[in-house]
């Protein structure tokens, strides 16, 4: 036990001597080694400390800064406004300041030292999405820097509670969404992939989230002593109506974004996965299409992009250990495509399970997360980052993006406001593996490239002709 504590000691003394001894020449990487320094693991988060770092910065450069409090101490949100002329309407960027916590043991640095090692930038929050306040911030920072004139007010949104919590950004829209409107906004979303030999392969754009809809199964039996077992015992209903989900599959569901995507992963795999992409695609054999199905969903996320997925998250059922309960319960988390009615996967598990000792419904009937529209691809500001992309990453395929989980877009796009995701900069999958994970790291070319395309897209879409 000792010898371990005592090895800690050692690594964190080393990880601080590599934090000292290199130091990075880069704005975007030395902001960013800033950024990760301030711990902001949520809960709690303390993401205000964050706030005051960039208010302190873009305040001399002319940036209208408010700090708005939540009820939570140190908990804020920062809008930073750079005027324009007011010809056009504002353009917004949106950044979580919060990360996942870390288990400390199984990094091979301080996740909160800001450690630069082998030209990348090391911490938790690297790639999510500390990586991207940093990029965002240097590419209004040097709007302002370089005086470039703007037709449109370029806002600047660093956000709490999006990893957890409740004063995220639809809490904030509550109260401020005047400051936070805007003709349309980027935020995290889509990747931009990068092969092992550094070049970029495709940029995908996210136009649309995947949301979430809880869904409970519950079984009743007879509530009674466990000495004397019945056929009805509730749990043993749930476990068959359980067993019946685990081997159900929602058929697939190709998006306008999704068939997009494929196209791209269909150019720039390798064999044989670049043939089930296109039998995905083009086939009109369904046991061909079944069996790329197959074959692509051995990647969670691709498995996760093109279908809506089940997975139960919650059981509950019996009280003590010598009475056999009248009811036991599942929630079963469901991610669902956008388009998909709640009501829908409630029938369809109900039809799978096909038993009259279960019901089926919606942990929050009221709400309907799918009914938000996908961004479109046929304004300003999608154009201006798609030719981008194209400018800097020269060959790279550009594509629109469903994105697989959730993200604080919701505030934008329940209003309407179009809300454009990626992770501004590449990325290569062994690095996107490390998002949430150990050693999560960014390079610092990746960060100096993607600083110059936020800030060429800002010029185009912002800019005064
Ligand atoms: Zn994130």
């Amino acid at each position: 036990m000792k010898l371990r504590v005592l090895l800690g000691v050692v690594s964190i003394v080393a990880c601080t001597n590599v934090a000292r001894g290199q130091q990075t020449q880069d704005p975007t990487a030395a902001l960013l080694q800033e950024i990760i320094r301030l711990d902001t693991s949520n809960p709690p988060g303390r993401e205000g400390q964050i706030d005051d770092l960039l208010a302190s910065k873009l305040r001399p450069l002319g940036f209208d800064v408010t700090i708005v409090p939540t009820p939570e101490a140190g908990k804020s949100h920062m809008i930073a406004r750079l005027k324009g002329d007011g010809s056009k309407r504002p353009v917004l960027l949106a950044a979580h300041a919060d990360v996942v916590g870390v288990e400390k043991e199984k990094w091979t640095v301080d996740p909160f030292g800001g450690v630069v090692k082998d030209n990348h930038v090391y911490g938790r929050g690297a790639i999510d999405f500390k990586g991207g306040i940093a990029v965002f911030a240097r590419a209004v920072m040097q709007l302002a820097e370089r005086k470039v004139p703007l037709a449109r007010d370029v806002i600047f949104v660093v956000e709490a509670d999006e990893e957890a919590a409740q004063y995220n950004t639809s809490w904030l829209a509550q109260s401020h969404w005047a400051e936070m409107d805007a003709e349309f906004a980027l935020n995290e979303g889509g990747w931009i992939i990068a092969g092992d030999d550094g070049k970029v392969k495709y940029v995908s754009i996210s136009t649309a989230d995947k949301s979430s809809a809880g869904v409970i199964v519950a079984a009743k039996g007879t509530s009674t002593h466990s000495s004397m077992p019945r056929p009805d015992n509730a749990i043993f209903t749930l476990s068959r109506a359980l067993t019946k989900l685990s081997t159900y599959e929602f058929p697939l569901q190709l998006t306008d974004a999704n068939r997009k995507f494929l196209a791209v992963l269909a150019k720039t795999s390798p064999a044989p996965l670049a043939g089930y992409y296109s039998t995905l695609l083009t086939s009109t054999d369904p046991a061909a299409i079944a069996a790329a199905d197959r074959e692509i969903s051995k990647d969670p996320l691709m498995h996760a992009i093109i279908r809506n997925t089940i997975a139960p998250v919650l059981i509950s059922g019996g009280f003590r250990s010598n009475v056999i309960p009248g009811s036991a319960e599942a929630t079963i988390n469901v991610r669902v495509i956008p388009g998909t009615d709640p009501k829908e996967i409630v029938r369809q598990f109900e039809h799978v399970i096909d038993d009259p000792a279960i019901t089926v419904r919606l942990a929050n009937p009221s709400a309907n997360p799918s009914s938000v529209n996908p961004s479109p691809e046929d304004n300003a500001l999608y154009r201006a980052l798609e030719k981008q992309a194209r400018a800097t990453f020269p060959g790279a395929e550009v594509t629109p993006y469903l994105f697989q989980a959730g993200t604080d877009a919701g505030a934008w796009r329940n209003r309407g406001v179009p809300v454009y995701g990626i992770y501004p900069y590449p990325i290569t999958a062994d690095e996107l593996t490390r998002m949430h994970g150990n050693d999560e790291k960014v390079s610092i070319d990746s960060l100096r490239k993607g600083t110059e395309m936020i800030f060429n897209t800002l010029v185009e879409v912002a800019g005064r002709k």
